[in-house]
């Protein structure tokens, strides 16, 4: 059976429907004894006093008052009752054949039940609608044997094979439909899992594994998407590259694992210390490279210098309390300029924090540096 959730949500949409439907049954047959009544007039006048009321009066207003119960119970309690749905079906059924005793073939009006509670696609409803016929078809068979005795018994017997054989029928159809939903409830999983997959895969190609930012690659291709659209929208556009002052100390002192503990924390600070438009990536070993898009060169200086000191405030546990360091390259693009010079121009000014002392932050063209804490040297 299908449990997916939400497949099986509708039931009040198709009790609506099926209610909806009832009325339709109960107005065409009003309309029809409206008709038999004008021919009645004509022909058997003396017998249209009988007719009205029970023909008439009395049989619709009880299938009315049916429709009626079973459209308030639900009001009420503002939930479908299918069987209760399929139930009022029987009985308008039952109505419909003592009303037209004499019309031939009228019985059959008992297939209806069955294929309402087919609608559910639920094998007890369907079984619960076949045993309500049956049970009123024998209940009308005592009460108005009148029903009955115009029919041959191969007329009767044909009718009991031919609701049976409905019920086996839309027994099959419910086991096709069923086979059908899993068939589509499986698909569509193993669709999702693919589109889960490809968006873990994507995700994977495109970060760094220890660090969790962005990789070379990725950083690149934004790298050139950016610099168009900067050169298209005129906008501004800096970068900055950062580099672990003396990694390779750490990485000799205190292990490669510790250099990586500290690798994965510098990216933490780093990423924390920007804002959602930033790009950053792992550039390399111990280096990385952030894009700031449509920030000024001081507005991406500040974020620079706020990183490099909530890196430079920590003590590193596992390197006995010591400090790390970095040293950060920052500049803008210049419209029409090329990547690559770009990126140069960035590096080399990495090259002069390095030069000048480390743990600072070198401006374009010497204009401006950030001075390390108090004199407070990293590892
Ligand atoms: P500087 O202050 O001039 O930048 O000196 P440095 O020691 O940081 O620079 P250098 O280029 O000499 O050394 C970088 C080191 O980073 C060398 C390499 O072993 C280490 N490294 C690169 N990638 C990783 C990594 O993923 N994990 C660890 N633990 N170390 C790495
Ligand atoms: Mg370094
Ligand atoms: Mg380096």
């Amino acid at each position: 059976m299908i449990n997916e959730q939400g497949l099986f949500d509708d039931v009040g949409k198709w009790q609506r429907k099926i209610l909806n439907g009832y009325w339709i049954v109960v107005l065409i047959s009003f309309v029809a004894e409206i008709v038999a009544l004008i021919i009645k007039m004509k022909l058997e006048p003396e017998r249209v006093q009988h007719y009205l009321i029970y023909k008439m009066m009395i049989p619709t207003s009880v299938q009315v008052t049916l429709v009626t119960v079973n459209e308030l119970i639900e009001r009420y309690y503002r939930k479908s009752f299918p069987l209760l749905t399929i139930l009022t079906g029987t009985l308008i059924g039952a109505v419909l054949i003592y009303g037209n005793m004499r019309v031939i073939g009228i019985q059959y009006v008992m297939m209806i039940p069955m294929l309402v509670a087919a609608f559910h696609f639920t094998k007890k409803y369907l079984t619960f609608a076949f045993l309500m016929v049956i049970a009123e078809l024998a209940i009308l068979y005592i009460m108005f044997p009148l029903i009955w005795t115009h029919m041959t018994i191969f007329e009767r017997f044909a009718l009991f094979y031919i609701l049976t054989g409905e019920y086996l029928i839309l027994i099959q159809l419910l086991h096709r439909g069923n086979d059908l939903l899993e068939r589509l409830v499986r698909t569509s999983r193993s669709e999702r899992d693919l589109l889960i997959n490809n968006t873990i895969m994507e995700r994977l190609s495109k970060t760094d594994a220890l660090t969790d930012l962005y990789n070379h690659r990725t950083f690149q291709e934004y790298l050139d998407h950016l610099i168009e659209h900067c050169d298209t929208n005129k906008i501004p556009l800096q970068m900055a590259v950062i580099d672990i002052d003396n990694f390779k100390s750490i990485n000799d002192t205190y292990g490669h694992a510790v250099g990586d503990i500290i690798l994965k924390r510098v990216a933490g600070i780093l990423q924390q210390s920007l804002t959602s438009d930033e790009i950053i990536a792992r550039y390399g070993g111990e280096e990385f490279a952030i894009i700031f898009p449509e920030k000024t060169l001081d507005q991406a200086f500040e974020i620079c210098e706020r990183a490099r000191e909530s890196i430079y405030l920590l003590n590193h546990l596992e390197m006995e309390n010591r400090r790390v360091t970095v040293s950060i390259g920052l500049s803008g693009y210049v419209h029409g300029m090329d990547k690559s010079q770009f990126f140069r121009e960035v590096d080399s000014l990495l090259y002069t924090a390095k030069k000048e002392g480390k743990n600072r932050t070198v401006y374009p063209h010497d204009i401006e540096q950030s001075v390390p804490f108090s004199g407070h040297r990293g590892f």
